[in-house]
């Protein structure tokens, strides 16, 4: 394996925190989470009505590796927490991931919620991905064509975080790579694909939402470079964009459908590099524990399932993910 032999290195210099968590018995609004209205991407109202259960109280679990090189937010390490959640995936008939933004900014693809997210830096840009704003704001169109254009995105490589979520399914049961990303990494970095599923869509082509028109990215991005700042739809002359989903839009009611059906059948969901925030994807987590699925939670900040999840490890993916994986 790839990371193999360094990596152990690698993570003991490296702050890890991983708290197991007291799991109480949950009443979750997975109902609400599911309801009709929840094919259509949003953030929560307000996330606080959704889950219920008062937070268990946290084990205290905490200790510094030696030598550790920490930066200020990860402050402690446990690693016997990472050989226990390696045993949960040894023995997991069924395991399912949930991938977000996190995993890929160890790729140079920032994410939009962390500390040097796209949104956290300009609020501004949150506009952008929201579907009415697009639609009705030509001069936002043509600012997100351009940076469409000079996007990371284009130049990315998968990183040891993908590729220890590509070789999880060689040592373990993997049912379902549900990720919330549209870059296209987890395939690049050897995922099977027909295990993963595209919630929010991705950027290798181009639709019309008038028509429903799709063409591959690159020949939209041409007519850009050749000065089209706002170009049109071939077929209809309709409004184009990526074929990703935007805030307002709906998901593709199959691949929701077959993301839910994964979660329920679960034995174990891992949530890897999100905040948990963007439902429908983040009601997931929610539908796992009511079917009686251990959680883990892997994300460099808190998230609101953290005080649900069996596990919750908040450590940078690149180290954590191989640390777990080599254990398996
Ligand atoms: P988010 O921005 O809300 O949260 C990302 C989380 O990842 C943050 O909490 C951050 O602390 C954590 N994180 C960042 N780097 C990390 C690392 N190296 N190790 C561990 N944790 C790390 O992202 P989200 O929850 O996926 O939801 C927002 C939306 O962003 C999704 O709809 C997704 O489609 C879209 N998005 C995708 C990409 C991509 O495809 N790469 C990039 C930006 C946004």
């Amino acid at each position: 394996m790839r990371f193999a032999g360094t990596t152990v290195v690698v993570v003991l210099a490296t702050v890890v925190v991983v708290a197991v968590v007291a799991c109480e018995p949950l009443e979750l609004h997975a109902a609400a989470a599911q309801a009709n209205a929840a094919t259509v991407v949003s953030s929560p109202p307000n996330l606080s009505n959704r889950i219920l259960c008062p937070p268990p109280p946290v084990r205290e679990l905490s200790q510094v590796a030696r030598g550790d090189r920490r930066a200020p937010h990860y402050p402690a390490a446990r690693m016997e927490a990472l050989d226990e959640i390696a045993t949960w995936l040894r023995a997991a008939r069924h395991i399912v991931v949930l991938s977000g933004a996190g995993i890929s900014t160890e790729s140079g693809i920032p994410d939009f919620r962390g500390p040097n997210g796209i949104w956290t830096k300009d609020p501004a840009a949150e506009k952008a991905a929201n579907i009415e704003f697009y639609v009705s704001d030509p001069v936002l169109r043509a600012r997100t064509w351009q940076n469409r254009m000079r996007s990371e995105i284009w130049q990315a490589e998968p990183n040891v975080g993908h590729r220890a979520l590509a070789e999880l399914e060689q040592r373990a049961h993997v049912d379902a790579l549900l990720t919330q990303n549209i870059d296209g990494l987890h395939q690049a970095a050897g995922s099977t694909a027909e295990l993963v599923v595209e919630l929010h869509g991705n950027v290798r082509e181009a639709k019309c939402l008038g028509c429903g028109w799709r063409g591959p990215m690159a020949e939209t991005l041409d007519r850009v470079r050749a000065g089209e700042t706002d170009p049109r739809c071939v077929e209809c002359g309709g409004i184009l964009k990526s074929a990703t989903i935007s805030f307002g839009e709906a998901l593709v009611a199959a691949d929701l459908e077959r993301a839910q059906q994964a979660a329920q059948h679960c034995d174990v969901f891992l949530a890897v590099g999100t905040s948990l925030g963007v439902y429908p994807a983040a009601a997931l987590p929610e539908i796992a524990l009511r079917h009686g699925a251990r959680l883990v939670v892997m994300n460099a900040e808190p998230t609101p399932f953290d005080p649900h999840a069996h596990a919750v490890v908040r450590a940078p993916l690149g180290v954590a993910l191989p640390a777990i994986v080599e254990r398996i």
